[in-house]
């Protein structure tokens, strides 16, 4: 039974791989607007370009949570005064 279980589990996987190999797409890089042929999932023609993405996103994360903080401070020094 245990046999059966994992050729179950391999034939999920080839299953997986192949369906990954079918959905290969043309793609443009949402950064630097390279084309590249990857799967569906691919945003980026390159982990540079997609650190790059990821570290903007995290950039006006960051100062809008800067601007909440401080127009935040600006309200309590208002209600203090
Ligand atoms: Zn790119």
């Amino acid at each position: 039974m245990e046999d059966l279980e994992a050729l179950r589990e391999a034939l999920r996987r080839a299953g997986r791989y192949y369906a990954g190999l079918r959905r290969r797409v043309r793609g443009k890089c949402a950064v630097c607007g390279a084309e590249f042929v990857g799967t569906t999932r691919r945003m980026y023609c390159s982990l540079r370009c997609a650190q790059k993405a990821y570290r903007q996103r995290r950039a006006e994360e960051l100062r809008a949570r800067r601007r909440e903080r401080y127009l935040r401070s600006k309200v309590a020094k208002s209600k203090e005064g």
